[in-house]
């Protein structure tokens, strides 16, 4: 039986690889890259994806791997028609843009507003943390710019989130944390912890107690913002609750394991599947981990590829792995297969430290929040019978 056709949730385009900051823990290869991906690559890129047949109704494109707001305005006018000119009507595109906010201005606000774009903005609280890691190619700190970025948003009435990326010593300040968004105004907010991804190496990643030291971050961190009513979204918990509160007969659907679930193109056209940090990655046993190019590749063409045949063997075992073993299966649904990767030596492996971040400690903190409020809806004993 043929397999059954893929159905793609997430387009990742790299507008261009290059970056205007140094954040000490980047781990984009080729952020020293100014180049801009082409009109015609984004024409291709469209093109191979709605003649697939693939897309789903709703279907996510994130301009993201590099410094998006770097390309001129006009280049995401243009973008943005090409994509509404070959879209099939069945299919609704929401685009999104992830930032360091510091190229922020009115004109781009104005953008963001008319064409409903999702804005996240890379802050990592306040200024002391923030300018200890994501800094300019002058050495000195961003805090201000991206501040400036952020209040334009706000000025301008265009929604958006933060993505903070967690240190050490913000993994011990959940409570200033707090306080700095509610008196920035931001009430939407993700975390990533700082990770050992290509040629960075996070020695916090890396320490035996990250784990506790994690979970108390996000007890904390979620019990001082729910006392200060504030917050309409932590992804960390929100993001997870539908997960975990679903029917038991609801499917999970992983979009990481499957193959073309996201499809990421890189500035010059390049595919690849399966987690998005894929693309510029290189392992001995993969190579580079491209499907191929959309100039030259349908995507039809890219899942009869050696590499992705082997890669989604090697995923598929990983996720049976996962189902076998891990309790946290049917919210996880088999994780993120780069992490597999970089932190196991490869995608037919199970339990990582990204995993026990992102699904286990969040999942722990939920189940206890809801053991915790059906005791407390029990009568008391002394006063029953
Ligand atoms: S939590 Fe980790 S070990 Fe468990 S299913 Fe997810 S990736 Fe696999």
């Amino acid at each position: 039986m043929p397999d059954p056709a893929p159905m793609l949730e997430t387009l990742v385009l790299q507008p261009t690889p290059f970056c205007n900051i140094a954040c000490t823990y980047c781990y984009l290869p080729d952020r020293d890259d100014r180049r801009l991906m082409t009109a015609a690559t984004v024409e291709a890129s469209f093109a191979r994806v709605f003649e697939s047949g693939w897309a789903a109704p709703d279907l996510t494109v994130i301009w993201h791997a590099g410094e998006p707001l770097v390309a001129p305005i006009a280049f995401y006018e243009d973008a943005l028609a090409t994509a509404e000119r070959l879209r099939p009507p069945t299919v609704r595109v929401r685009h999104s843009i992830q930032t360091n906010g510091m190229l922020l201005n009115a004109a781009w606000c104005d953008f963001l507003r008319r064409h409903d774009v999702g804005i996240g903005v890379s802050l990592d609280g306040p200024r002391a943390l923030h300018d200890a890691y994501r800094v300019g190619r002058n050495g000195r700190g961003t805090f201000d710019r991206t501040m400036a970025g952020i209040r334009l948003l706000q000025d301008h009435g265009v929604p958006f989130h933060v993505i903070t990326v967690l240190s050490r010593d913000s993994l011990a300040a959940p409570e200033e944390l707090v306080a700095f968004y509610r008196q920035a105004g931001i009430d939407q907010v993700c975390f990533n912890v700082e990770e050992s991804e290509g040629d960075h190496v996070s020695a916090l990643f890396a320490a035996e107690d990250l784990r506790p030291r994690f979970a108390r971050f996000l007890d904390r961190f979620w019990r001082c913002a729910r006392e200060s009513g504030g917050f309409r979204f932590i992804r960390e918990i929100d993001g997870m609750l539908p997960r975990i509160l679903r029917p038991e007969e609801a499917p999970l659907r992983n979009e990481q394991v499957v193959p073309f679930g996201i499809l990421s193109i890189g500035c010059t056209g390049d595919a690849a599947t399966f987690s998005p940090e894929l693309l510029g990655l290189r392992n001995a046993a993969c190579g580079d981990f491209l499907i191929g190019n959309v100039h030259t590749h349908s995507l039809a063409q890219m899942r009869d590829s050696l590499v992705l045949r082997t890669m989604a063997r090697d995923i598929a075992a990983g996720v049976a792995r996962c189902r076998d073993e891990c309790p946290y299966f049917s919210v996880c649904g088999g994780g993120a297969p780069v992490n597999k990767l970089t932190e196991n030596g490869g995608f037919a492996t199970t339990r990582t430290r990204f995993c026990e971040l992102t699904q286990m400690v969040p999942t722990d903190l939920i189940l206890d929040a809801v053991e915790r409020m059906e005791l407390a809806d029990r009568p008391a004993a002394a006063g029953v019978g």
